[in-house]
């Protein structure tokens, strides 16, 4: 039997059924990366099991509590249980897209599995999720009949692991493009170039809220990527808007997105970077979407990252005319909500502006926080109004 032995007094995370076991907490190993293991107490007691990789910080990510060692039906337990939880929270019937598999949030590490209308796109993120991959693909199979599996395993975390990029058909066949419909918005999905897996479905809330006050509104997204709040606000009502993003190919998209809406209203494409783009333009629009890539990509570059969102919130709330809504977001699990809001109260501040937080939002139930674990936790959006 492969096993990890844990020091004396370091079974404390995994009674609390924290899914990470640290290598500092390890005295003893027998066994292979990307293997599955049993974590044993100092007395060799087996309580829980896992999948080791000697290459990374998290040298164990556990899969099961007790000694119940983790096989197809404990898999297709946890499959079944995840479709279920999209279900009963009303997600399957308000859009055809959303978070099949959230990693340690749905208790199955390293794995993403987005469903797009009926096609898979999954992602494997550990080299214990990659030898278990194929297993899980024939589970999701059986279970939910996709008309296809993609493989889009090219997160940059994979180098650390020691995996290299890897992105193939695994089942069926993939379209270049999906058609997806949420909440009655139409979103065209490039789950092969597109960014992550193609869409942002953690969002889907947040467009909606978008939605509600756009009524009437010129609307500035920035960070764009398809236009989905760009599409949000303008079925809601929105009288112009501007989509300002570093991609053209996700631009195109928003342009495509816009038609296969369509949508009347006029909307602006601009393809520059946000942080130029905020430092040279006046801001006119009074609902202002600030959605950026993670700033903060691990624990040494928080400070940088604070300072970044700072710098980018302060501009906007500058600039932007009174009666203004801004939903501004970070998706950095390294910046809690408690820092989030405090850097958006001295970009406040700092801007001499009377503002407050008309709304303060997270991740849909598609995206589940493992109670456990709350580093699963990692989108934070504030709707401020600037008076
Ligand atoms: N709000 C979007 C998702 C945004 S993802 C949605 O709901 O779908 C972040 C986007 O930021 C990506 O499209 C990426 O191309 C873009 N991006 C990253 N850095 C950028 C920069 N410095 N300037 C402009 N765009 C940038």
């Amino acid at each position: 039997m492969q096993k990890v032995i844990l020091k004396k007094g370091k079974e404390k995370s995994v009674m609390h059924r924290h899914p990470w076991i640290f290598s500092g907490a390890i005295a003893f190993v027998e066994a292979s990366d990307g293997q599955l293991v049993a974590v044993c107490a100092h007395d060799g007691t087996v309580l829980a099991w896992g999948y080791y990789n000697s290459r990374t910080d998290i040298a164990v990510r556990l899969l099961s509590f007790g000694d119940h060692k983790p096989d197809a039906d404990l898999f297709a337990d946890r499959i079944r249980a995840s479709y279920a939880l999209r279900e009963v929270t009303g997600i399957t019937q308000c859009t055809n897209a959303y978070r099949l598999i959230h990693s340690e949030g749905d208790m199955l590490p390293g794995l993403i599995v987005d469903w797009y209308n009926g096609h898979c796109v999954m992602q494997s993120l550990t080299s214990g999720m990659d030898t278990l991959k194929v297993t899980i693909a024939t589970i999701i199979n059986d279970i939910l009949k996709p008309k296809s599996i993609y493989e889009r395993s090219d997160h940059e975390g994979r180098k650390t692991e020691g995996l290299q990029a890897h992105s193939a058909q695994v089942y069926g066949h993939t379209p270049e493009i999906i058609e997806i419909n949420e909440n009655g918005m139409l979103f065209l999905v490039d789950v092969r170039q597109g960014q992550k897996t193609g869409f942002f479905c953690d969002q889907r809330d947040n467009r909606n809220k978008v939605k509600g006050i756009a009524k009437g509104r010129d609307v500035l997204n920035l960070f764009s990527y398809t236009g989905g709040f760009t599409i949000a606000a303008l079925l809601g009502g929105a009288k112009s808007a501007v989509s300002v993003d570093g991609s053209g190919t996700a631009l195109e998209l928003a342009h495509r997105n816009c038609e296969l809406n369509t949508v009347r209203q006029t909307h602006e494409i601009v393809k520059a970077d946000v942080f130029d783009y905020i430092n040279n333009s006046d801001i006119t629009q009074n609902l202002i979407i600030c959605d950026p890539p993670a700033l903060a990509k691990n624990k040494a570059s928080v400070k940088n990252a604070a300072r970044g969102y700072k710098k980018l919130n302060l501009k906007i709330i500058a600039k932007c005319p009174s009666d203004s809504f801004l939903l501004t977001c970070s998706c950095s699990r390294f910046i809690d909500h408690k820092l989030f809001q405090q850097i958006v109260f001295a970009a406040c501040n700092d801007a001499g502006r009377d503002a407050c937080i008309a709304g303060r939002y997270s991740q849909p139930a598609d995206h589940p926080v493992n109670i456990y674990c709350p580093e699963t936790e990692y989108l934070k959006a504030l709707l401020l109004y600037i008076y």
